[in-house]
């Protein structure tokens, strides 16, 4: 039986006209002087961009930064994949944008289960992104004048996506890289790499420091500070195969929660319409191909099951163009929640292509006919170049086959308007955070709201927890805190060295990714949800029985022990995960519950009982997490079921 706390969760978020929330906000917000800013010692965990922008920006105000990554340069963050391009609300192509029209979009496309104030937010600085990167060099697209070009994402009528081909996030990497080593030059940021975070130390209530594993030493450290910033990024691989990095990972967010900061919303999770589909048994990672595909691709399947045809010689009247028939005003250019379901229906129904009937076609032929194909390969070329790579079929002849496929994680930890946790001192940033992106996060949006937090917020909302709580003579290495901390990890690495059983950690991280992909994945039922409960403790208990890690040594470079710590946190985790889905008794954006859904399928949500965020409390692993809801409301954008016929 699910406890439901009776205080409502407070977002701290302004009141009064939305559009100078904001700056009143801001306004009113305490500084720290200039000078001052040196006493401080602030920890950030991540180096993407999130991490990376808060880490720069932090620095060149005069905190004393340290920044933390498990990668051997920041370079590396997972954010370096992002492929499409990232969104504001500049309305150079002056087609009717503005902050209102991008805020309205996201609050719509998230299927009204995000914070008016912090979208309406995000939408405001979202300009000033663009302006910053491109004053750092990033080579966004040009029109042939040289003003900055855009494109359309999914669920909007506008162009409002800049974009650097298909490398946006490499490319804004870099340039919050360049501003972050400016400041490690400059000694205001010490950079730490190839250091896992395994836990947060917490001293009289507030985070005050992180433990840290060497990884190849293995040598166990704890560092302390007056906050910590975790920008760890999202935890799509519960779910084993998705597109994400394969060594994205839950387990800072996961051991922040078990000292007290509550997850919101883990059942958010975002299923991308267009990825390469699976093709063997032995896959470890899945590829993202763009969603700014979708600007000229055409989705379809035959009209006819197991029609063996070839794509081409299949006539116009033979194929079902099942998005822009279904969805005529945003055709292929509908959010990915809406784009991936209606693939599965397609691939449910035996119209599926390819060789396992699991994928759709998205066509260029007619886009090729009409802009020709050199301005495709101008758009598209890396895009196209990697699809032949890795499917052996050449795009601009024959289309591309893609299947849904677990990609981006919109819940995490929760966060006040000041992007605090409930944790004080904690901060979280980006994918690692719940706030912006509600039940379904639109396309592009993920690295405007990374860097709308690292560059023009957490620079604002920290301070005044610094000037009341920081520097309070410091946290000694010898306190009962971090010596508990630091001890807690070195007997869970030990524990997990001398299972020595039978099984692989892989072998377990892809047995639970199979159950939450089919039960907690593009749609879940509650006897399904139990059912996945139930097989994830049995696979848990089986894990600490029977894991095996080879090398059998902790003292040395082992990514094996490395994972065993990442798959041991899912297996915890992605029981949340499912309790949060069985909790959630309608549908809303990437949450499909089968139960509650419209006549012709589409989402159904229940705003009399299910405006709020939910916030999850732990109690102990296996035990009951208490439910905290903080409600949402709506005044600025009316509540309507979500149509994008
Ligand atoms: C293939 C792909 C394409 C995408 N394309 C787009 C796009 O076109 N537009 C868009 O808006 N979004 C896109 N996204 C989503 C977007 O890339 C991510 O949401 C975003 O980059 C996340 O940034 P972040 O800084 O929050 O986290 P990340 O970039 O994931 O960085 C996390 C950082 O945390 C560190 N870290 C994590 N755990 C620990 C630990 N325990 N100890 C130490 N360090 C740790 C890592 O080393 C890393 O530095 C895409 C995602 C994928 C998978």
């Amino acid at each position: 039986m699910i406890e439901t706390s009776t205080t409502p969760l407070d977002g701290k978020c302004p009141t009064g006209p939305i559009e100078t929330r904001w700056a009143r906000h801001k306004e009113h917000l305490q500084l720290v002087g200039p000078t001052n800013r040196r006493k401080y010692n602030v920890i950030v965990v991540g180096t993407g961009l999130a991490g990376a922008s808060a880490a720069a920006t932090l620095g060149e105000q005069g905190y004393r930064v340290t920044a933390i990554t498990y990668h051997d340069s920041p370079r590396r963050a997972h954010s370096v994949a992002a492929q499409g391009g990232i969104n504001a609300a500049k309305n150079y192509q002056n087609d009717g944008d503005s902050v209102h029209r991008l805020f309205y979009d996201t609050v719509k496309g998230g299927d009204y289960r995000a914070r008016e104030s912090n979208v309406h937010r995000l939408a405001e600085v979202s300009a000033n992104i663009i302006d910053q990167a491109t004053a750092q060099g990033v080579p966004f697209a040009r029109e042939y004048g040289g003003t900055l070009e855009n494109r359309t994402f999914g669920g909007v009528l506008v162009s409002r996506t800049f974009y650097a081909r298909g490398q946006t996030g490499q490319q804004l990497l870099y340039g919050a890289y360049q501003s972050l080593m400016r400041q490690v030059d400059k000694k205001s940021v010490n950079l730490l790499t190839m250091k896992d975070v395994l836990d947060i130390i917490v001293v009289d209530g507030h985070a005050r420091g992180v433990v840290v594993r060497d990884l190849k030493t293995g040598k166990l450290d704890a560092i302390t500070a007056d906050a910590v910033l975790l920008c760890t990024g999202g935890y799509s691989n519960a779910f084993y195969l998705s597109t994400n990095a394969m060594k994205c990972n839950v387990t800072a967010t996961w051991r922040a929660h078990k000292r007290g900061a509550f997850f919101a919303n883990p059942c958010y999770t975002q299923i991308h319409p267009t990825c390469i589909p699976e093709h063997g048994e032995s896959q470890s990672k899945l590829t993202l191909m763009s969603e700014s595909l979708r600007n000229d691709g055409r989705v379809w399947v035959p009209r006819k099951g197991k029609d063996t045809r070839a794509p081409g010689a299949i006539p116009a009247a033979e194929r079902y163009y099942y998005l822009e028939e279904r969805y005529p005003t945003f055709g292929n250019m509908v959010p990915r929640d809406v784009a991936s379901r209606n693939a599965k229906y397609v691939c449910d129904d035996g119209l599926g292509v390819g060789q396992t009937g699991r994928a759709v076609f998205l066509d260029f032929k007619d886009a090729i006919e009409r802009l020709g194909k050199e301005e495709i390969a101008r758009r598209y070329g890396n895009l196209f170049d990697m699809y032949e790579k890795i499917a052996g079929e050449n795009p601009y002849q024959t289309p591309m086959k893609i299947y849904p496929a677990p990609h981006y994680t919109m819940g995490g930890l929760w966060v006040d308007y000041d992007l605090m946790s409930n944790l004080p001192g904690l901060f979280v940033l980006g994918e690692a955070n719940f706030s912006d992106h509600g039940a379904n996060r639109l396309g592009a949006s993920a690295l405007m709201q990374g860097l709308a937090d690292g560059y023009f917020v957490i620079p604002y909302t920290l301070a005044p927890y610094l000037a009341k709580y920081g520097n309070k003579g410091g946290v000694a290495a010898d306190h009962a805190e971090v010596r508990g901390a630091l001890e807690g990890v070195a007997q869970k690495t030990e524990k997990l060295m001398s299972i020595k059983g039978e099984r692989t950690v892989e072998s377990f991280h892809k047995e639970l990714g199979n159950v939450m992909l089919d039960k907690c994945g593009m749609s879940r039922t509650e006897a399904g949800l139990n059912e996945a409960i139930a097989k994830i403790r049995a696979l848990r208990s089986e894990f600490w029985e029977n894991v095996r890690i080879l090398p059998d040594k902790d003292a040395t470079l082992n990514v094996e022990l490395e994972k065993a710590h990442r798959v041991a946190d899912f297996l915890e985790f992605s029981e949340l995960m499912c309790v949060d889905a069985r909790e959630r008794n309608e549908s809303c954006g990437g949450h499909f519950r089968e139960e509650y859904q419209t006549d012709d399928g589409e989402a159904k949500r229940d705003d009399e009982n299910y405006a709020y965020a939910a916030a999850w409390e732990f109690n102990g692993v296996g035990a009951d997490p208490t439910l905290h809801k903080e409600p949402l409301t709506f005044e600025f954008v009316k509540l309507t079921q979500r149509s994008y016929k």
